[in-house]
């Protein structure tokens, strides 16, 4: 029998065999694959793509038949794609998960209103319920107010703790226990490389963890894109046509982390595998006994320093290792630095910046 090559749907000549996709081996190969550079077809990249996201929910268990989902969207690509991925999935194999849409308004005029805009527009598309919860109704702050009195420098210190937080208050609003975020593999090999740079062994041994969730917390919160490639979800959501927000944040990432994503974009370059590399060395790393006890005699003490009251905080009721939780020292900080800019305007940054600072120190 003898064989005949397929033809080139654009210009109708019969294609060559190095032009045909490495996976169906009967269309045009459109898209090089950046996790192992295998030429494919738009048709089998999207069969994959979905299929590696299913294996790795269906391998780590990450739902249960029944259980309520947030999907933290932002409207950025990753948050877009893992909405319409959750959606998909869930319908397609059955997961009899029920999924909500949970968005933070952190107050950041031209850059989270016009992404808020786009989630309203996912939520109409996909047909999912949506809830947003802003920093103001929470904390009295949007990001745009922090940043005037406590600089653009700590931005994301502030941006992430009050994030954290809600999220869990957001999902608690709603009775669901469980968030599923889009952070990918990109971000999870620079969380592992920063915790190697900072030599902080007690958070590296955790940065691989498909789920997390803090001490008491009934909240937990899964990474189904742990193993996805950043740049497959950018392929995904431009052959599938997804609307999205792609505009970076006004306030710049963390200098640390901003280098830490430089070198592993240097090295990708040079051994594309070099991410889930990262990430695998990271699954695979044992703290030595020593280290361990070492780490474990801090817990001790952190637990010492602990108030007997379930582990709540203080002002704000959170969930919290210490009296007062991160976000009410940020917040009391910023409060003085308010009060001092109404007294003296070149003061104005001594509160938030003293804080800061004291922050630092402390380890939680
Ligand atoms: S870049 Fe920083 S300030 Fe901007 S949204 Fe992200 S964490 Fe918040
Ligand atoms: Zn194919
Ligand atoms: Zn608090």
């Amino acid at each position: 029998m003898s064989w005949t090559a397929p033809i080139d749907p654009v210009n109708k000549k019969p294609l060559k065999v190095s032009q045909l996709c490495e996976i169906c081996h009967c269309r045009k190969a459109i898209i090089k694959r950046p996790k192992n550079l295998q030429k494919i077809c738009k048709e089998c990249f999207f069969y994959v793509f979905e299929t590696e996201i299913h294996n790795t929910i269906v391998n780590n268990k990450l739902f249960y038949k029944g259980e309520r989902v947030a999907v933290g969207a932002s409207g950025g690509k990753d948050s877009t794609v893992l909405c319409y991925i959750m959606k998909l999935l869930n319908e397609r194999h059955n997961y009899g998960i029920d999924i909500q849409l949970l968005s933070i308004d952190e107050g950041i005029v031209g850059y989270r209103d016009d992404s808020l805009a786009t989630v309203k527009r996912n939520q109409k598309q996909y047909g999912l319920p949506l809830e947003i919860v802003s920093y103001k109704e929470l904390y009295n702050w949007t990001m745009d107010e922090i940043v005037a009195v406590a600089g653009i420098r700590n931005s994301c210190t502030y941006c992430g703790v009050f994030r954290r937080q809600a999220l869990d208050r957001g999902a608690q609003r709603l009775g669901i226990n469980h968030i599923v975020t889009g952070h990918n593999a990109d971000d999870m090999a620079e969380t592992v490389l920063m915790n190697i740079l900072r030599g902080d062994v007690a958070r590296l041994e955790k940065s691989t963890s498909i789920i997390t969730s803090s001490s008491g917390s009934p909240i937990k919160r899964s990474k189904p894109f742990k193993y996805t490639y950043q740049k497959e979800i950018v392929l995904y959501a431009h052959y599938k046509k997804l609307d999205y927000f792609s505009t970076e944040c006004t306030y710049a990432p963390e200098a640390f982390r901003g280098t830490a994503r430089e070198l592993m974009k240097n090295l990708e370059g040079i051994r594309p595998s070099c991410i889930i590399d990262i990430i695998h060395s990271g699954e695979n790393l044992v703290l030595k006994e020593k280290k361990k006890r070492i780490v474990s005699n801090q817990s001790e003490q952190q637990a010492k320093k602990q108030f007997a009251d379930g582990n709540r905080c203080e002002r704000c009721n959170y969930l919290s290792s210490n009296k007062i939780c991160k976000g009410c020292i940020l917040l009391e900080g910023l409060e003085k630095s308010r009060a001092s800019v109404s007294i003296e305007c070149d003061s104005a940054n001594d509160g938030a910046a003293r804080t800061l600072r004291t922050l630092e120190r402390l380890s939680f």
